[in-house]
């Protein structure tokens, strides 16, 4: 009998991506068996964490890298690192931080909320957010005069969907930050393909998801600048202790760190684009859908499908569509970002055949009835 029977739980496919409510990801067998091993054994955590900084080191060619719950988690404990360091005093003051420096400074459309604000996250280490430019814009002198004002750090979001207004160059912002003396933290949550990239820009820290599509089990991993990965760790005995990795989430990202490593890119890369030719193909048959691949707008090395709804000839909009798929047995999650300019955007990359399959008889089912 399988987990969903067992329990009485709603089958789901998900082609909504990395999303949280659904359980993020499928991770690969040796990942689980590699769990599963660890959830029985005693470590040394501090040497888990040695470990899991060499391999990350290894991964992505940064000085190094800590594992803590999950992106959430080091994005609090990155700011407190900037904030406090990993003196003993501050650590445990936190998130008092009346006698230290506290402005986080974020071009405003990088406040974005994934399921909560991002803003919270700064405040949590006790941090005053400071938000520079307008939703739908930040020029670099905008943010500029902020940092000069600042003295704890600049906090910048790379995301495939997230972002608001203007695009900002985030090397640039890295170079302004750091000509004003502070470091620059980067969420790049859902961007564990890119991180070599983002690391690129020069960024002190880059904030990855380990439980996204690298798939490992819920985990955050904090890389880049040796000092403020150690501060990080340091306030494992502060703030951090409620954000603690777990061992089987270490030795988990230890396991999926290996298999990314082993991974030919390439080859998968062509399978998820055959993969979303096939299910776009099929898609346009149906009546009032226009199917088409569409590239991730930040550079992730993987098409969507993207189908669009003309209510004319299918009968109801993209989001009537979206809540009927949804509604079914199993439940069809897409992505629902796109659905108001009549676009729903599916992210195939978890997915089987036979899901495929599934997802396409539905839709067919739904606007042929
Ligand atoms: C998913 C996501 C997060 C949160 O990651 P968790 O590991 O679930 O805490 C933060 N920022 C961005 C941009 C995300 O996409």
């Amino acid at each position: 009998m399988g987990i969903h029977e067992r329990y009485n739980l709603t089958n789901v496919i998900n082609a909504a991506g990395t999303f949280t409510p659904l359980g993020v990801s499928r991770s690969p067998a040796i990942v689980g068996q590699t769990v599963a091993e660890a959830l029985s054994e005693f470590f040394l955590i501090d040497e888990l964490q040695d470990v899991a900084s060499a391999a990350i080191s290894q991964w992505t060619g940064a000085e190094a890298g800590a594992v803590t719950h999950c992106v959430a988690a080091s994005i609090t404990l990155a700011i407190a690192a900037a904030m406090a360091g990993n003196a003993p005093d501050r650590v445990a003051a936190l998130p008092d931080t009346n006698d230290m420096p506290n402005r986080v400074v974020l071009p405003a459309g990088h406040a974005i909320n994934y399921g909560h604000s991002i803003v919270q996250d700064v405040r949590l280490a006790g941090a005053t957010p400071v938000l520079a430019g307008s939703a739908q814009q930040c020029a670099i002198e905008a943010l500029e005069s902020e940092l000069r004002q600042a003295r704890t750090a600049c906090l910048l979001l790379v995301s495939s969907r997230l972002v608001g207004g203007k695009p900002i160059d985030i090397a640039r912002a890295v170079r302004v930050a750091h000509d004003c003396g502070l470091p620059a933290i980067i969420d790049g949550a859902a961007q564990d393909m890119r991180v070599k990239e983002i690391l690129a820009t020069g960024a002190d820290l880059v904030l990855v998801s380990a439980q996204k599509y690298l798939a490992s089990p819920t985990a955050g991993l904090v890389i880049g600048r040796k000092d403020l990965v150690g501060a990080v760790r340091a306030h494992e005995k502060g703030i951090g202790r409620a954000m603690k990795p777990t061992k089987e989430g270490i030795c988990g990202v230890l396991a999926a760190i290996a298999e990314r490593e082993k991974a030919d890119l390439r080859a998968w890369r062509s399978m998820q684009e055959e993969k979303v030719a096939r299910f776009v193909q099929r898609a346009n048959d149906h009546p009032g859908v226009s199917a088409t691949s569409i590239a991730d707008p930040v550079g992730m090395p993987f098409p969507r499908a993207q189908l669009t709804i003309d209510p004319a000839h299918a009968g109801m909009d993209a989001a009537t569509l979206a809540v009927a798929l949804r509604s079914g047995s199993p439940s069809v999650w897409v992505m629902n970002h796109a659905l108001k300019e009549g676009h729903m955007i599916l992210e195939l990359v978890p997915l089987s055949d036979k899901e495929l399959e599934t997802i396409n008889s539905r839709i067919s089912a739904i606007l042929t009835a």
